[in-house]
C-alpha cells in the first residue's frame, strides 16, 4: 500500500486529499468535499492532465501569451512546449486564434489568450 497526498484543484476550495493505492489503483480517496475531488485524485493518479500556459513567438519578434484550450496529458507537455516554440504567430492576433490545431494529436488546440496588433 502507497499513499499520496495532493490538493484538489478542481475549485477554489483547495481540499486536501489523500490517496491509498495498491498496485497502482486507487483504493480510497479521503478528505475530498465533492466527487469531483474523489474524480480529479484517481485522475490524477492513473492519467494526470494540464493545461499549459506559455508564450509563443509572434511575426515581429514580441510574444504573445497562449494555452491550450483542453487539458493534455501531463506527460506530453515537454514535447507540447517544443511544438509552441516552433510556432509563429501571424498579427494582428486576437483571443481566441489558434496557434497549434490539435497539439501532439492530443484534441486541445494552443490558442492566443491575448490582443496584440
Ligand atoms: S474536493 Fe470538491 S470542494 Fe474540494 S477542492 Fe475539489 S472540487 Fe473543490
Amino acid at each position: 500500500m502507497t499513499t499520496r497526498d495532493m490538493t484538489c484543484i478542481v475549485c477554489p476550495m483547495g481540499c486536501q486529499l489523500h490517496v491509498e493505492l495498491e498496485d497502482g489503483k486507487v483504493m480510497t480517496v479521503t478528505g475530498n468535499t465533492c466527487p469531483r475531488g474523489k474524480q480529479y485524485a484517481i485522475d490524477e493518479c492513473t492519467h494526470p492532465m494540464r493545461t499549459i500556459t506559455s508564450t509563443a513567438r509572434t511575426e515581429n519578434g514580441e510574444v504573445v501569451p497562449v494555452k491550450t484550450n483542453r487539458t493534455v496529458p501531463k506527460e506530453l507537455m515537454f514535447d507540447c512546449m517544443k511544438e509552441i516554440n516552433k510556432a509563429v504567430v501571424k498579427l494582428p492576433a486576437k483571443i481566441g486564434d489558434v496557434v497549434v490545431e490539435n497539439i501532439l494529436g492530443t484534441g486541445s488546440d494552443v490558442v492566443v489568450t491575448a490582443n496584440m496588433d
